[in-house]
């Protein structure tokens, strides 16, 4: 039998692959792959059901991210797929992967670090399964939530005309990487030299802990907007707007003169010789949430402090466009993380 490269699929094509083989038969699911969270009718509220996995290699490095962080960042990605549905979190189970290389001292600061976050966003860690590794560490977390079924953002649902909203800054947590990288360089050349991480501490921050932006989800609940479509922003958010863009059936306009880059991630990039524009599109694991309101429900929210306004919406699904500072249409493309 011919043998295919999985990279010539890309993450994206092989789950699209998988998804087309299966079709969902129980009444009760209401959603299966292809948004954050699946969702499940479980009587008066929609139960939502996620995964996410972290990986020695492709996702960390643990010559500079410490246990307690990366426990605390495990958890916090699932809780970010949650928000993403405007749902609450309430329990995870962790499967983890141990090669030998791994003390029970190690597993306890990476458990401090998940107890900190299960504190922060509320929710209960009820089970899991531990197991032996050839090699590194594996950390897959499955999180469920539930949502008001008239609360629910879907990744489609957005609409001509409606405002493109991002919270945060974007580029911040990509930027903390390339630091992290570079002082690692460092070091190894010269073990004498101390990382210099001081001029750098939000970046870092935003890349060795980030938040699940559970504070917006309950602003929104609090300002009684539903958004019409959400997703949060993993992998870039030039990324997730084509997400919306597919799901949606429709177009996306963002300017970049709108686009949230923290000063300190700005500088940096500009220091590295990076396009600062292209890492707050392209940089992902931001874990902010990217979405889409009706116009009318603009004022409600005009005056938040942390949620920007980017572009809106219209109806033709093939023109995904950027707006350049000098008025440049660009074309939006999807140069974010890719694994394989
Ligand atoms: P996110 O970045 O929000 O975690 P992903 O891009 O990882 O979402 O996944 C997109 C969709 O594909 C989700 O619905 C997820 O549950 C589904 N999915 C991912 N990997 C698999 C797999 N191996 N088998 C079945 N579904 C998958
Ligand atoms: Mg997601």
């Amino acid at each position: 039998m011919e043998r295919s490269e999985i990279s010539k699929l890309g993450e994206f094509g092989l789950i699209d692959r998988i998804s087309k083989r299966f079709e969902n038969n129980l009444p009760s699911t209401i959603l299966g792959i292809g948004d954050d969270a699946a969702v499940i009718d479980i009587g008066n509220e929609y139960l939502l059901m996620s995964t996410d996995m972290l990986i020695e290699g492709p996702h960390f490095n643990l010559s500079y991210v410490p246990l307690k962080h990366l426990g605390y960042k495990a958890v916090a990605v699932n809780v970010s797929d949650i928000a993403a549905m405007n749902g609450r979190p309430e329990q995870i189970t962790i499967a983890l992967g141990l090669s030998n290389r791994f003390s029970v001292e190690a597993v306890d600061e990476l458990y401090e670090g998940i107890k900190a976050a299960c504190k922060n966003f509320n929710v209960d860690l009820v089970g899991g399964d531990t197991t032996s590794s050839p090699a590194g560490l594996t950390i897959a977390i499955n999180i469920i939530g539930r949502v008001a079924k008239d609360r629910i953002a879907y990744r489609k649902g957005a609409k001509p005309n409606d405002i493109i909203c991002v919270t945060g800054d974007l580029g911040a947590a990509y930027m903390g990487l390339q630091v992290l990288e570079r002082e690692k360089e460092v070091f190894l050349t010269n073990p004498e030299m101390q990382p210099d991480l001081e001029k750098y501490e939000y970046l870092v921050g935003r890349q060795l802990k980030p938040e699940a932006r559970m504070d917006v989800v309950f602003d929104l609940e609090e300002n009684k907007v539903i958004p019409t479509s959400m997703i949060d922003v993993s992998d870039g958010i030039a990324s997730e707007l084509l997400h919306i863009s597919v799901n949606s059936g429709v177009g996306v306009k963002v300017f970049e003169d709108k686009l949230p880059i923290d000063s300190q991630a700005y500088e940096t990039a500009v220091e590295m010789n990076l396009d600062p524009v292209t890492c707050a599109l392209n940089g992902g694991e931001d874990y902010e949430l990217l979405f889409t309101i009706n116009p009318s429900d603009f004022e409600k929210l005009k005056n938040h402090p942390d949620i920007h306004f980017i572009g809106h919406v219209h109806n033709d699904p093939s023109q995904n466009q950027l707006i350049t500072k000098h008025g440049n249409v660009v074309g939006l493309k999807a140069q974010g993380w890719t694994h394989f």
